[in-house]
């Protein structure tokens, strides 16, 4: 793995790390504007489940019950009807790197609610740890393994394989940059141990289609990044081909860090690979690139709109909100406001029905 951990803290680098992410929570990405309100569509709430959310990241903790309470009120407030609680993906000692058990032990203050999913932290490392080849020795893949098995067997079951990451940007320096072949030894082997579970595994990819400079942005943002960015979507397509069993869901579509997330390369995706899923994530790009799922007035921007039509089995929703104590948080909001300008059938078949469906839920909306 190539990956770049994490200059000496900074007090006020970190202070405004916990200030953006409390009131817009990218887990990678630049705050947004002001909060929009609830308002406009508090009498229609349109109910959803949010896939993926974060009760820990750098500097936001949302491990108490009283933290857990604030974060259903704003699920309340926006309609979000169940939610999942998983860990960001970290190299082991970055300043995200969360127990496993964090995630469970919070979800269950709340269990008619909350679901978690497991290995953002223990099975990313250990992908993180992988060579630039992606072979892994006989004791790395039992070693990995052994991790999963142990995370599997909590109770009540884990509905996720997630947060992983192949491309993950770093946005300021106390945050991971990490670069993974998908197509590497133990993606495969996460791939098959998600078929034999039953599970989905969530993956972060910035896509890169071929290889290019990092953007001016990131390299201005956090020194982890390196200066060029290797493609990683035609290994994202072997690792998809690897076990057609294997439901992955890829997160953040339609945020653009690279300029080459764009709702082509996703129709692609999606006609070529049954076995592919989108997680929307409707927020604003970095400010260099075009292919926002929405303008600045918050509508869902054509092309997108398209392809959730011609897909609708295929999407749902994943805030990559960070729990902090907050009652509200503008991803959620949009959220909400992407479901309004949906046909109601579609905003209940992507906010509802989809997840139940993809993730295996227990129960939905
Ligand atoms: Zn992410
Ligand atoms: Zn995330």
């Amino acid at each position: 793995m190539r990956r770049r951990l994490i200059t000496p803290f900074k007090t006020l680098l970190v202070l405004s790390a916990v200030l953006m992410l409390r009131s817009d929570c990218w887990d990678d990405g630049p705050a947004g504007s002001a909060s929009i309100g609830a308002a406009s569509f508090s009498s229609s709430l349109r109910p959803w489940i949010d896939t993926h959310s974060h009760p820990w990241g750098i500097g936001t903790v949302c491990t108490s019950p009283s933290c857990v309470n604030a974060c259903i009120t704003a699920m309340d407030a926006t309609g979000v009807k169940k939610a999942f609680f998983i860990n960001p993906p970290e190299p082991a000692g970055s300043g995200n790197y969360a127990d496993e058990n964090t995630n469970a032990a919070a979800a269950l203050y709340q269990p008619s609610r909350l679901f978690y999913g497991i290995g953002g932290s223990m099975l990313q490392s250990e992908i993180d740890k992988m060579p630039d080849s992606g072979v892994a020795t006989e004791a790395q893949k039992l070693n990995f393994q052994t991790i999963f098995t142990t995370l599997i067997s909590s109770t009540p079951a884990a509905v996720v394989i997630g947060e992983t990451a192949a491309l993950h940007l770093s946005y300021y320096p106390e945050h991971a940059f990490e670069e993974n072949p998908v197509n590497s030894d133990l993606f495969y082997l996460l791939a098959d141990l998600a078929a034999t579970y039953d599970l989905a595994i969530d993956v972060h990819i910035d896509v890169v289609t071929q290889t290019m400079q990092t953007p001016s942005f990131y390299v201005a943002q956090s020194p982890n990044n390196p200066s060029t960015l290797q493609a990683n979507i035609p290994d994202f397509e072997e690792l998809l081909d690897h076990n057609p069993n294997t439901r992955i869901v890829l997160a953040h579509v339609g945020r653009d860090s690279t300029g080459a997330m764009t709702p082509g390369l996703i129709d692609g995706l999606l006609g070529s690979h049954g076995n592919l899923y989108a997680q929307i994530i409707p927020q604003e790009n970095p400010p260099f690139t075009p292919n926002s799922f929405k303008d600045a007035n918050d509508n869902i921007t054509p092309g997108w709109l398209a392809l959730v039509q011609k897909y609708p089995t295929r999407f749902v929703f994943g805030s990559d909100t960070f729990y902090d104590g907050s009652t509200s948080f503008r991803t959620l909001e949009l959220a909400q406001k992407f479901l309004q300008q949906l046909s109601s059938d579609l905003a209940y078949q992507i906010g509802c029905t989809n997840p139940v469906a993809i993730y295996k839920l227990p129960s939905g909306c």
